[in-house]
């Protein structure tokens, strides 16, 4: 159990005095308020740093607080500690006799789950204990056509990184306004495959993580894998053996982790009548890692398929069907690859990890993974700037609320607006 200090709550009698001292003569800027009125009370957050002061400010006389205040003055009323798991945390307090105030698990500010200890288990202080609300996601498949070509954005659950690795040089100041990181500094990512569908057949690009971590490393990953590839494709009617081609952008291991599972203890392909076709160089890569991408390239995801004789290397870029074409981008690994996805004058583009999120869509915001971000620079100034011009559809692979959309430029701002998906 890891619990961190998520604010301190001081009840004031009248706000308007307390802001004169709090922000008037400390400085300190209300970064939001919010009306609880279940609890008959305004809670105004001051930010200190990685914690906040939480002002409570009565709304009826007969609330909790007004009762408070009325008792003892105004002043230090409790402490808040962010919890990951609530229920874990008060069944394991509960067994050591813990005493507890009012009902566990109701809803507070900020749509947290909360739960308050007495003080006479916490040796005077009130304690509240936290579980944020979980970062929102969007799962589920995504449609749409470009063209001829039916494209249908899967997905093979969540996971989290580093966000300051997500996002290199951009300062956390910066970056947390569009994705804020949980109490380990991770942000939360999605994986979503796209799989092509035309009168030649069909194409999966990306495979998702797959399922053969150890739980040490989904921990450390927070893999939550409860909606995963096989539920997406299942979503859309087909299956695993349905799949007759599997291109990877690259070998990195939440993007071609599902290219094998275990079986009665064996590696073998997860897509049994699939051929992989790799950029040789790519492979050569992923077969001989050094210190900086080790921990991205997992042997077992990709070396069983060569045992099983169905990769197809290939060394240049080209249209590995009608209106799908390979370009190298290079810049997040040397190999890193974009496809173009074409048919009667519309474009769609399965980025990767050259925009791995829709926060990622201005220039310089670079992901401190790459290892050739002058490369990755240059790539994303000339396709970023011919997808607004030309309006391309950009999948948006790690993004964990929009699966793909345009971007949009207004007055030199970029944002991206959402694809109207057909279904
Ligand atoms: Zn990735």
């Amino acid at each position: 159990m890891k619990a961190v200090l998520d604010h301190v709550g001081v009840a004031v009698r009248d706000l308007a005095e307390a802001l004169a001292f709090y922000r008037d003569a400390l400085g300190l800027e209300v970064a939001a308020s919010e009306n609880v009125a279940s609890q008959g009370l305004t809670a105004h957050f001051l930010q200190t740093g990685a914690t906040r002061l939480e002002l409570l400010e009565p709304t009826s006389p007969d609330s909790v607080i007004a009762r408070y205040i009325e008792k003892r003055g105004p002043g230090l009323h409790h402490i808040t500690l962010r919890v990951a798991n609530l229920d874990q945390v008060l069944s394991h307090l509960m067994a050591r006799g813990v005493r507890l105030v009012g009902e566990a698990g109701r809803t507070g500010a900020e749509g947290a789950r909360i739960a308050f200890i007495h003080p006479s288990s916490a040796h005077g202080v009130l304690v509240e204990l936290k579980e944020s609300a979980p970062a929102p996601v969007n799962l589920g498949v995504k449609r749409f056509s470009v063209g001829s070509l039916r494209v249908s954005v899967l997905y093979d659950g969540l996971f989290r990184l580093d966000g300051g690795a997500m996002f290199g040089i951009v300062p956390r100041t910066m970056w947390e306004k569009k994705t804020p990181a949980d109490d380990r500094y991770r942000i939360q990512l999605a994986m979503r495959p796209a799989l092509i569908e035309a009168d030649w057949g069909r194409l999966l690009i990306d495979c998702g993580a797959g399922d053969k971590w150890a739980d040490k490393e989904r921990e450390i990953y927070a893999f939550d894998r409860t909606r995963n590839l096989d539920h997406a494709l299942s979503e859309i009617g087909l299956a695993a053996e349905d799949i007759p081609l599997v291109l990877p952008t690259h070998l990195h291991f939440d993007h071609f982790g599902g290219a094998t599972v275990i079986a009665s203890g064996q590696l073998r392909p997860r897509f049994p009548n699939a051929r992989y076709p790799i950029r040789r160089a790519e492979w050569e890569d992923a077969t001989h890692p050094h210190e900086r991408n080790r921990a991205s390239y997992r042997r077992d995801d990709f070396e069983p398929l060569l045992a099983a004789g169905v990769v197809d290397f290939f060394d240049d870029d080209h249209s590995v069907k009608p209106g799908v074409r390979i370009e190298r981008t290079g810049g997040h690994t040397g190999q890193h690859q974009v496809i173009f996805i074409e048919s009667e004058g519309q474009t769609a583009i399965f980025t990767a990890d050259l925009i791995p999120t829709t926060a990622h869509i201005q220039d310089p915001w670079i992901m401190g993974y790459d290892l050739f971000p002058m490369e990755t620079l240059a790539v994303k100034r000339r396709l970023i700037r011919n997808a607004i011009d030309r309006e391309h559809i950009i999948i948006f692979e790690h993004d964990p609320l929009i699966a793909a959309g345009y971007i949009r430029e207004r007055d030199g701002r970029r944002f991206v607006e959402a694809l109207r998906y057909t279904s």
